[in-house]
């Protein structure tokens, strides 16, 4: 059975980029064939944080009608396959997000999960991605105006006919995340699919370019984020995990990032 998941928030930065990459890598380490896309074709930056910037045919061109799906996938981390955006201006202008349903049928067809990370806000490339999934993930972090956010995404989400899977919550404080969850799952009436803590090797993961569950696999965020990914496939955690051996630009990258978040 597919399962195409629509990763969206509301509101910008709350970690839908970091949590598509590192959920479809997850996925992908457990065996599964797993797509992701980025259809926040405005601010595009899921290829950015692959490495795949420079990637000659998009999803940009795809939506202009100029290119066929099966150009614009790449070759991601641990098996995953990347669907990335452009990021020129007139990219987005010229792209229609009114073909991103086709384009999902076609992904749809390749894969075991296709996730799509959605745009902040409510413009129509944002609502799209909403209603064409089997199921809208919310990532909300443990602030009011996240919350309020997520309620709307909710809300707009079930008025154009989607359907919302639950929610995760993301940049929790350590000591803080039972309370937090309570709270949540009351104001958005939805299911809380997982906890991510704050942590500073997502970051550090960034900068390398690789996904923390890569990268970091034992870290707090790499580990919550492979329990959630388990939890949608129906499988254990994959506790056969290795952390990438740091090299010397790790090494300084880590004394850069040291007390920073
Ligand atoms: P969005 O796609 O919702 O705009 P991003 O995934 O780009 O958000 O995340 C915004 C910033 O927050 C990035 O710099 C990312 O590295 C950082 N970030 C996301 N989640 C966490 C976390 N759990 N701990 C620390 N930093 C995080
Ligand atoms: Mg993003």
């Amino acid at each position: 059975m597919v399962r195409v998941y629509t990763i969206a928030s509301g509101k910008g930065g709350t970690g839908k980029t970091t949590v598509t990459v590192n959920l479809g890598t997850s996925l992908a380490r457990l065996g599964k064939e797993t797509y992701v896309m980025d259809a926040d074709i405005g601010m595009a930056n899921l290829g950015l944080i692959l490495g795949l910037e420079d990637a000659p045919v998009t999803l940009h061109e795809v939506l202009a009608g100029r290119a066929r799906v099966s150009d614009a996938i790449y070759e991601g981390p641990g098996g995953l396959k990347v669907v990335p955006s452009g990021i020129s201006l007139q990219g987005f202008q010229q792209a229609d997000p009114e073909r991103l349903k086709d384009v999902m049928k076609e992904l749809v067809n390749r894969c075991e999960f296709l996730i799509i990370d959605a745009p902040a806000g409510i413009s129509r490339d944002g609502v799209i991605p909403l209603a064409i999934a089997d199921a809208v993930i919310l990532v909300v972090n443990p602030e009011l105006s996240s919350l309020v956010d997520a309620l709307k995404t909710k809300i707009l989400t079930e008025v154009v006919g989607g359907k919302i899977q639950g929610a995760i919550l993301n940049r929790v404080g350590a000591d803080k995340t039972d309370f937090v969850n309570q709270k949540v799952e009351k104001v958005l009436g939805v299911e809380i699919l997982g906890t991510i803590p704050e942590d500073p090797n997502i970051r550090r993961a960034a900068s390398f370019k690789t996904p923390v569950v890569l990268k970091y696999p034992t870290s707090p965020a790499a580990r919550a984020i492979r329990q959630i990914a388990a939890g949608l496939a129906g499988c254990p955690i994959d506790e056969k995990v290795e952390e990438q051996k740091d090299g010397f630009i790790d090494r300084f990258a880590r004394a850069l990032f040291r007390g920073r978040r």
